[in-house]
């Protein structure tokens, strides 16, 4: 089934497509999603990285240490900060992790977990009764 994903930042500077599916969607409660949200979490959709392209602007990108211990570039606008896609992971590079909240419509994607629950904050507990794993499931 062919799918057509479209997104960008607040201020319009940077734009993205994607034409597949997602593999997977998920709330990502991570270290460095609680870092760069200010939030408990983020929400995420991978997809195939071959089926993504930035169609406008060029993000900036910023290269960390994910728990593999193996690097990521997560990516946003320069100009207004907007968090939009995380690629060449290490440990996984043919995905590339959308931040589902800069879709146009985010809608279009539904979270079927949970990941990286073990560092979640004490605080942070999903009651929406979808499985939830310590890292990133198998
Ligand atoms: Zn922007
Ligand atoms: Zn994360």
């Amino acid at each position: 089934m062919s799918i057509s994903l479209e997104g960008g930042c607040a201020c319009g500077q940077i734009r993205y497509e994607c034409t597949a599916e997602p593999i997977f969607t998920a709330h990502c409660h991570c270290r460095d999603c609680q870092q760069a949200s200010g939030g408990a979490m983020a929400t995420v959709s991978g997809v195939p990285s071959a089926a993504f392209r930035v169609t406008k602007g060029a993000p900036k990108s910023f290269r960390y240490a994910g728990s593999s211990g193996k690097g990521l570039d997560r990516n946003f606008c320069p100009n207004c900060g907007s968090r939009l896609f995380t690629n060449n992971a290490g440990a996984l590079p043919d995905v590339t992790f959308i931040n589902v909240g800069s879709l146009d419509n985010p809608s279009q994607v539904t979270p079927s977990m949970h990941i990286f629950m073990a560092s979640a904050q004490s605080w942070d507990k999903p009651a929406d009764g979808l499985p939830q794993f310590p890292g990133m499931p198998g």
